[in-house]
């Protein structure tokens, strides 16, 4: 047993796995995090998270939201709405009481934030450029096989923790993920429009597929949004090779004119769409978090939050099991029984956005304008969405 290190080891240092450090540093437990990129190199990545007021609360707690608080762009209302339907939906934070539906901000941005506040932190060894190249359990303890600086290191704890985004997990005994493809890829960009965004986000659903456009731009004068275009792999291909200019009158004609004409628009990319999520995890010693554990549709604004929930509660289970404990199967079962039912709903809600409001057959364009302004009108419906939405309950 010699050979096993005191630290809980972390497998990513994304935005799941760096708040899981985090947080286990306040509750003073060790932790290593091996995290493949150079330092500072996810400070530029520039995709949109909507982060729900619940996360925000997260944020606050590890003194990390004070110093994204300019950057961040408030939601006060959510505007829902279907291309050629008269129906439509509004969800404002002053009706229940928040001062705030969510927030959108930077991935690079909350980069840079967590690692400031890691590097104060005694606590966390976390090392850069350091990829873990296996990883493997037995009844005792896990390991990690890494390659940092051109050597080969093996490190074996009690409880290791993939917050890798998904990428290695193919290769590990005990995990089986269950995938739908949707066959849909999402576009992401920024765009100008000719009016301000006054703290809007609008989802709008379409024939080919829902889009997203949230206000991107801290001052509610901000004219910049950051979009989400989702849509079959083909019609997407079509609106790439767009020109900016024959992109930006196409977007126009299918979001209609409530930020009046679009001006300009950023470097388009896209991304296949997928739900995923682990079946099995008869794995000792080994959790998985974050994106890894699982992955949604982005139109619903869950997964990262969702992974957030992920690093609070495991971060809870730590704290109430003995180090000797770390790992063991009862704490496990304890983990997952904590995230079954969020994890379980998040997947669900986003699917079920996803399946209503992409169904083309004849007849359900009439039921699904009808069910926005029903669902306008009763208040019970819209509270359970927005807590769902702002706390994942
Ligand atoms: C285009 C796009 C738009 C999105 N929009 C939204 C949104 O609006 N709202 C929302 O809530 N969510 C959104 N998501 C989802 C969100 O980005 C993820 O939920 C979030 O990034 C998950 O964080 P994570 O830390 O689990 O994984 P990641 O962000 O993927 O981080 C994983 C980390 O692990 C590191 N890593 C990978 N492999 C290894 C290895 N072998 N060894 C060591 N380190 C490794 C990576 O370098 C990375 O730093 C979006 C996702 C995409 C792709």
């Amino acid at each position: 047993m010699s050979d096993i290190v005191e630290n809980i080891v972390i497998v990513g240092g994304g935005p799941v796995g760096a708040t899981l450090a985090l947080l286990l540093a306040k509750q003073g437990v060790a932790v290593t995090v091996l995290e493949a990129r150079q330092q500072k190199a996810a400070y530029t990545e520039s995709r949109a998270l909507a982060l729900s007021y619940g996360s925000k609360r997260i944020l606050e707690k590890l003194s990390v939201w004070g110093s994204l608080a300019t950057s961040a762009t408030a939601i006060n209302t959510i505007h829902v709405s279907q291309k050629g339907s008269l129906g439509r939906s509004k969800l404002q934070a002053h009706d229940y009481k928040q001062e705030a539906l969510g927030y959108v901000l930077s991935y690079g941005k909350l980069s840079e934030a967590l690692d400031a506040a890691l590097a104060s932190q005694p606590l966390v060894n976390f090392v850069f450029e350091a990829s873990a190249e296996h990883i493997a359990h037995t009844y005792a303890h896990a390991s990690v096989t890494y390659c940092h600086q051109g050597n080969s290191q093996t490190l074996n704890s009690h409880l290791v923790v993939l917050a890798d985004g998904g990428r290695s997990l193919d290769e590990i005994a005990g995990l089986v993920k269950e995938t739908k493809e949707y066959g849909h890829d999402a576009l992401i960009s920024k765009v100008r429009a000719e009016l301000p965004h006054n703290n809007i986000a609008y989802e709008r659903f379409t024939a080919n597929g829902p889009m997203a456009l949230l206000p991107n731009g801290a001052s509610q004068n901000s004219n910049d949004f950051s979009l989400v275009w989702t849509g079959k792999k083909e019609y997407i291909n079509t609106l790439l090779a767009l020109s900016d200019a024959e992109f930006l009158a196409q977007f126009h004609e299918q979001f209609g004119d409530r930020v009046g004409q679009f001006l300009s628009v950023e470097k388009r990319m896209a991304f296949p769409l997928k739900l995923s999520q682990l079946k099995t995890t008869e794995t000792p010693h080994l959790v998985v978090i974050g994106n890894a554990a699982q992955t949604m549709h982005p139109v619903a604004g869950q997964g990262f939050n969702v992974g957030l929930r992920d690093a609070e509660s495991l971060a809870q289970t730590i704290a109430t099991t003995a180090p000797a404990d770390f790992g063991n199967q009862k704490m496990l079962d304890e983990y997952l029984a904590s995230r079954q039912s969020d994890t379980k709903n998040g997947l669900l809600f986003t699917d079920f956005l996803v399946n209503i409001f992409s169904n083309d057959i004849v007849g359900v364009n009439g039921l699904r304008s009808a069910g926005l302004g029903l669902f306008d009108m009763i208040k019970p419906i819209k509270q359970h969405l927005v807590s769902k939405m702002s706390y994942g309950k």
